[in-house]
């Protein structure tokens, strides 16, 4: 029996092949990269460890259900410890929030910004719960969302939605506080949007983070990937590393296997790949499938923001910082339109510090801590140039984060710097963009690329670049739909 054949093992592609495997399928990863896990990695340097993608981990009950479908239990791989306080966030007027999941605290918090947004946040949860309860089946949970499938939404519902407005007009309609308008805004960022363009159904992460909890990998986030190689070897997934695939080979439009980089024919009938659709269709498919017309149609969507990171290895101990933090901008929405409508990094941009040694010490040496900065940047953009600018940008990261009080210039034991042109290089993240297409737009749900490609039989899509979308739990998700549609197609 030739096997399925999954291009890349990022989380997508291992949780498809999970449940491929699960199903009883032969199934063959190739992945281009010598480890597993794509933009969920790590880097070790210096007795420092870093992992250098994804660090807030939601919607645990999706994580588990995929070790459940294969029989497993997900404490038996990985030990999840909830995150608390869920971020700290700092603001420029000396103001500090822990966010958290303990309400009474959460509440005299919000008392002390406005007391009358203690009511306008509870009402804004309810109707962020309301929000996943009537979405999570169309857009989240199943097969790509069509015009069809949305009419079965019961009409009082469907009008409830809420597409037509920005995340950040809903926002203001339940709360005053311009701090507590910023924290709950900065959701959008979570598949890369901005809060004053992407639609208030994207109101539904605040649900998931505020009321479902963050949730932190023992050994870091990179343990998810591990564990996830680990379970698909178990069951008989081959995993093969260090195998870059140099195209889909096709007879007319049906698929035959694919191309190593080394010349070796992988022959296949079904290929599911777990690179950014654009991608696959710029690099992998012959010139009669990725037509002129096919390729200006996938990369005319604007894409989801991608960002600049740095990886510090800090000498001391800063016990005014959580394992996650957050120092807002001044400036919010300039924040935004520097990036998705002038295309260049903000210059006083929000910061997001991740020290997983505070949960794990471990990850730096005895006195020292890893701080894993990261700011939001356009995806890959003409506009500016990473290599002439990079530097210059570290240095205003780190004079701003001084300006927080937090001057570790002369700190730094170790570090590297990730700009956009890394992760689409490391990854092949069409325009480094860490979430696919942006979700600034209300159809975003219906213009995603569909899990099963429309032009080429045999060939599936699974990944943050595909239906749900981006960011682990929907990855995860996106495995499960091209499962079923492998399945369905095949009956
Ligand atoms: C810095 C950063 C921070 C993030 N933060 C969060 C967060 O806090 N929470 C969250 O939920 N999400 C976050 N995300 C998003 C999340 O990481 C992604 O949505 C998810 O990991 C994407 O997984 P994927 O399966 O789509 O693909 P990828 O991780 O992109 O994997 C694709 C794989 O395909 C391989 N590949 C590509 N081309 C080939 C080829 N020709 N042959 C063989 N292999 C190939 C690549 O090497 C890679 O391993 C973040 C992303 C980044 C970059």
């Amino acid at each position: 029996m030739k096997p399925i054949i999954i291009i890349g093992a990022g989380i997508g592609g291992l949780s498809t092949a999970i449940r491929l495997a699960a199903a009883g399928r032969k199934v063959l990863v190739l992945e281009q990269s010598e480890t597993v896990g794509g933009k969920m990695g790590q880097i070790r340097r210096d007795g420092f460890r870093w992992d250098t993608g994804p660090s807030v981990i939601t919607m645990r009950h999706v994580l588990e259900e995929l070790f459940a479908v294969a029989g497993r239990r997900l404490e038996d791989y990985l030990t999840l410890l909830p995150v608390e306080p869920l971020t700290r966030y700092f603001y420029p007027d000396g103001t500090r929030l822990d966010a958290t999941r303990d309400l009474s605290r959460m509440a005299a918090q919000i008392a002390a910004l406005d007391e009358r947004d203690v009511e306008g946040c509870l009402s804004y949860l309810a109707y962020a719960a309301r929000l996943h309860r009537i979405t999570g089946p169309v857009f989240i949970y199943d097969r790509p969302p069509t015009w069809r499938s949305f009419t079965r939404v019961p009409p009082a519902d469907a009008l409830r939605v809420d597409a037509w407005r920005s995340m950040d007009a809903a926002i203001r309609s339940f709360v005053r506080s311009p701090h507590l308008r910023q924290l709950l805004g900065r959701f959008a960022t979570y598949v890369g949007g901005s809060p004053y363009q992407a639609p208030a159904t994207l109101n539904v992460i605040a649900h998931v983070e505020l009321t479902g909890g963050v949730w932190y990998p023992q050994g870091g986030i990179y343990a998810i990937a591990a564990a996830l190689a680990r379970l698909a070897e178990e069951l008989g997934v081959e995993i093969r590393t260090g195998c870059p695939v140099r195209q889909i080979v096709l007879a007319g439009n049906t698929v035959q296997g694919v191309l190593l980089s080394d010349g070796t024919l992988e022959p296949a009938e079904t290929v599911v790949a777990n690179v950014d659709v654009a991608t696959v269709y710029q690099t992998l498919l012959p010139p009669a499938i990725a037509t002129p017309r096919r390729l200006a149609h996938l990369t005319r969507v604007e894409p989801s923001c991608s960002g600049f990171i740095l990886l510090l290895g800090v000498a001391g101990r800063h016990e005014r910082l959580a394992h996650h933090n957050i120092f807002f901008s001044n400036d919010y929405r300039r924040e935004f339109d520097d990036i998705f409508r002038r295309g260049v990094p903000p210059d006083a941009p929000t910061i997001y510090v991740a020290i997983t040694s505070k949960s794990d010490p471990a990850h730096a040496p005895a006195g020292g801590e890893n701080w894993f900065v990261l700011v939001n940047a356009p995806a890959l953009d003409s506009r500016y140039d990473w290599m002439a600018q990079a530097t210059v940008y570290r240095d205003q990261i780190l004079i701003r984060l001084a300006d927080f009080g937090l001057d570790i210039r002369g700190k730094i034991q170790t570090e590297q710097m990730l700009t956009p042109l890394d992760l689409a290089r490391l990854t092949g993240a069409w325009r480094g963009a860490f979430y696919g297409a942006s979700p600034n737009s209300p159809f975003i749900a219906f213009r995603r690329p569909h899990n099963r490609a429309p032009d080429v039989r045999g060939l599936y899509f699974t990944g943050g670049t595909t239906h749900p979308g981006g960011g682990v739990p929907m990855v995860m998700l996106s495995g499960k739909v091209v499962a079923n549609l492998i399945a369905a197609d095949r009956r």
